[in-house]
């Protein structure tokens, strides 16, 4: 990682090694709250996020759109981070 940033007190490479949990909602409440600040000031991992990117970009979107949120783009959005979850081939998922 040439520009690992710290914002929301997690680096890149952490928001990517947890992104796939954080889809998952595996994380603890602590650590949802650091990724969705980290994705919603972090351009890098959206950009450079390389087989993340796409995963990325989803959560974001979520989270512009997390107020007044309807039910059914809810459930839309999630599906589209658990399609974009098998092309992002992490070793600990349990896909
Ligand atoms: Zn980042």
């Amino acid at each position: 990682m040439a520009k690992d940033r710290n914002i929301g007190g997690l680096l890149c490479s952490q928001i990517l090694e947890n992104l796939s949990e954080y889809v998952d909602g595996n994380l603890d409440q602590k650590t949802i709250e650091a990724v969705r600040l980290h994705l919603s000031d972090c351009q890098w991992c959206e950009e450079f996020g390389g087989s993340f990117a796409q995963l990325v970009s989803v959560v974001r979107i979520q989270l512009n759109t997390d107020n007044g949120l309807s039910d059914s783009v809810s459930v839309r959005l999630n599906h589209a981070l658990r399609a974009a979850l098998p092309k992002v081939g992490t070793s600990g998922t349990k896909y």
